[in-house]
């Protein structure tokens, strides 16, 4: 397939971009005091050479008042050396290279600002740091407003290509569109008019600053997605003005961090926002880049042939795989990793403080550390196993010029991963196999499916270092009653296996149980195509519409006893699987203990109260945990002299720890 439009290139004022595909900023903590670091460097270098047309970095701090730690500092010169030295290796490739000037406002926390007080347009308490700001001083606003033009001075010096001004996301700029954090009453409160005043400024200060010629982008909210804030309407407004204020490109994304759309899940189906992007587009004439949940160069390719947007952003893609622009060039896009929207790698490790990195890329952030090179001493491997650990191992082997072969037991591969197939939002983990699967054919790994290895088949590979990626087998508690007929386990009805009553009772709230409570609960609600259906040909009122989306044939509930279910979900995304929970109507008990199944329910034990309860249940089924399966590693001792046990097999965690064995394993056998 090719991708004429995306890869076409795109005049923004004098800057020639070789291609439409955009890595737009994205908050890495690769820099830790501020300073670029060789690891910033050596990223942006990969994505750079892997055939990227744009690369915003940042957000870049503008100022001592509105950042985070592990930003990407432009807020002083001494870091324009620093900046220099980057600038030039994303250059060298071709690339183009801006830098996103940031100032939060009440985004940030007073600890991250050596204990100030945070400001904003008005004293508005933030949900997100649970801080209230103080509101700017009307002789406060241009020092404010100069900041950022001081700021892109030093970003053009640095040898960037172009800055782009930050106006979402709720961050300072869209705290004074927004009527919900700007309460003033002078020339930048009150009305529209007034409250884009701030943000047009800073466009004008900026670009007198820079001079005509140099091309100045900003990045918009295309809907605040906040009750009373602004929507797409209000945004084509401001799109308009900054337009006329002499902003080049207008990059759209989607809401604020407080809202409660999610924006960046598995939930949230591809292309969902570009809708958005197409709306500013109508109100201006400079290109708008559309961004959100495009991970494929085909997605991209349809979204600027159908003139919906002139550009696409593939931050998560890039992180995910650097090649993925040269892969779609030259007819491999079967072989891009693409990004699966789990967070786990990304946004999760960032409210950590963590420096990213990706479940689908290990190498991420550790380009020069884990460079994949030729083994000196190609072997003979046989991986066991073919879950994402297994996966993994055998591709990067592979890649290393081993000579592997993989066996697994099921018909498919998979492992675990298949689990997902039928979980609301979560189909997309089903892409991290089929990506690997296609490696793995093009790297020409012998697979050998339907396959159980016993003592018999290593000896007839004889191989000279097994790989055990055997996974993980459901855990079943000590519970009197776990083996009446009534109790099924999870996996077992994940995978389809068995169905299960219609008062269903999950026992344990890990991710597996509620993911298991959402599958049950959503059997019997209103398919997308027969919402569409339904809502096109107004066959139903909205409100009928609405109750049949939410209300399922099953009454679900979930019993877990610590204080906290989905504890092990990443915080990006705990909050979206506890909403479609409740959207749902699924109970769930937290502080609960099990002390009896029977054939009629269960019977637990409130932990906080001490008191005993009991629930009604036609099905108990069992999320309980998972123990390794690596028994096999006992029976090929003194078969083959070099054994790796890796992922669940080694101890039952998450796909992120499995691919990141799988590929350390790889690189060291
Ligand atoms: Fe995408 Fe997950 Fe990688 Fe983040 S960690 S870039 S969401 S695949």
């Amino acid at each position: 397939m090719d991708y004429p439009h995306l890869f076409s290139p795109i005049m923004v004022r004098s800057l020639e971009i070789r291609n439409r595909i955009v890595m737009t900023a994205m908050h890495l903590s690769y820099t830790p005091e501020g300073d670029v670091t060789e690891r910033l460097i050596e990223f942006y270098r990969a994505r750079a050479r892997g055939g990227v047309g744009l690369i915003i970095v940042g957000g870049c701090p503008i100022d001592e008042y509105g950042s985070m730690a592990g930003m990407v500092c432009i807020q002083q010169d001494r870091f324009i050396p620093g900046l220099k030295r980057l600038t030039s290796a994303v250059k060298e490739s071709g690339a183009r290279i801006a830098a996103q000037l940031y100032q939060a406002g009440r985004y940030t926390h007073s600890s991250m600002i050596g204990g100030k007080k945070p400001f904003s347009s008005s004293a508005v308490r933030s949900k997100l740091t649970g801080e209230t700001p103080r509101a700017l001083e009307l002789e406060e606003i241009p020092l404010v407003q100069e900041a950022f033009a001081k700021a892109a001075l030093r970003a053009k010096e640095a040898g960037f290509d172009a800055v782009e001004i930050l106006g979402s996301a709720g961050y300072l700029i869209s705290q004074f569109l927004s009527p919900l954090t700007n309460r003033r009453e002078d020339q930048y409160g009150g009305s529209l008019e007034n409250r884009m005043r701030f943000g047009i400024e800073v466009v004008e200060k900026v670009r007198r600053a820079v001079g005509p010629g140099y091309p100045v982008f900003i990045r918009l909210a295309g809907n605040d997605f906040m009750e009373g804030g602004n929507t797409n309407r209000e945004a084509r407004s401001f799109a308009s003005e900054v337009e006329k204020a002499g902003v080049d490109l207008i990059d759209v994304t989607g809401g604020w961090h407080e809202t409660r759309i999610p924006q960046l899940t598995m939930f949230v189906p591809s292309k969902a926002f570009v809708y958005l992007a197409q709306g500013i587009k109508s109100a201006v004439s400079v290109p708008v880049i559309a961004s959100n949940r495009i991970n494929d160069p085909a997605l991209g390719e349809e979204i600027i042939r159908n003139g919906e947007a002139d550009m696409v952003t593939m931050a998560r893609a890039l992180l995910a795989d650097p090649e993925l622009p040269n892969k779609a060039r030259e007819g491999k896009a079967h072989l891009i990793y693409r990004c699966i929207a789990c967070n786990q790698g990304c946004f999760d490790r960032i409210f950590q403080y963590k420096p990213v990195t990706c479940l689908v890329n290990p190498r991420a952030g550790l380009e020069k550390e884990l460079e994949i090179a030729p083994a000196p001493n190609p072997r003979k491997v046989l991986v066991i196993g073919g879950g994402p650990a297994g996966l993994k191992a055998a591709c990067t082997a592979a890649e290393r010029g081993h000579r592997v072969t993989l066996v697994e037991k099921e018909p498919g591969l998979g492992g675990q991963v298949l689990l997902n197939r039928h979980i609301p939002g979560r189909k997309e983990m089903l892409r991290l196999v089929e990506d690997l699967t296609h490696n793995l054919e093009a790297l020409g790994v012998t697979v050998m499916t339907r396959t159980l290895a016993d003592r018999a088949l290593v000896s007839s590979l004889e191989p000279e270092v097994v790989v055990l990626a055997t996974g993980a087998r459901p855990q079943v508690p000590d519970i009197p009653g776990a083996s009446k007929s009534n109790v099924v386990l999870a996996w077992d009805v994940l995978s389809g296996k068995i169905t299960t009553g219609r008062r269903a009772v999950v026992v344990g709230g890990n991710a597996v149980g509620l993911e298991t409570a959402l599958f049950l609960a959503s059997q019997g609600t209103l398919p997308p195509e027969v919402t569409h259906f339904l809502l096109v040909n107004k066959a139903e009122t909205l409100e009928t519409i609405e109750r049949l989306l939410h209300k399922g044939n099953k009454e679900v509930t979930v019993l877990e006893m610590t204080g906290r279910a989905g504890a092990d979900i990443g915080s990006s995304t705990r909050w979206t699987v506890m909403a479609e929970l409740r959207r749902l109507g699924v109970r769930v008990q937290t502080g609960a203990r099990v002390t009896e199944i029977t054939e009629s329910g269960v019977t637990f034990q409130r932990e906080k109260e001490g008191t005993e309860d009991s629930l009604g249940a036609d099905t108990v089924v069992l999320a309980t945990g998972a123990e390794p399966e690596n028994g096999l590693a006992k029976e090929f001792e003194g078969l083959v002299r070099e054994i790796r046990v890796i992922g669940d097999a080694k101890e039952p965690r998450n796909a992120l720890e499995a691919v990141r064995e799988g590929f350390l394993v790889g690189l060291e056998i």
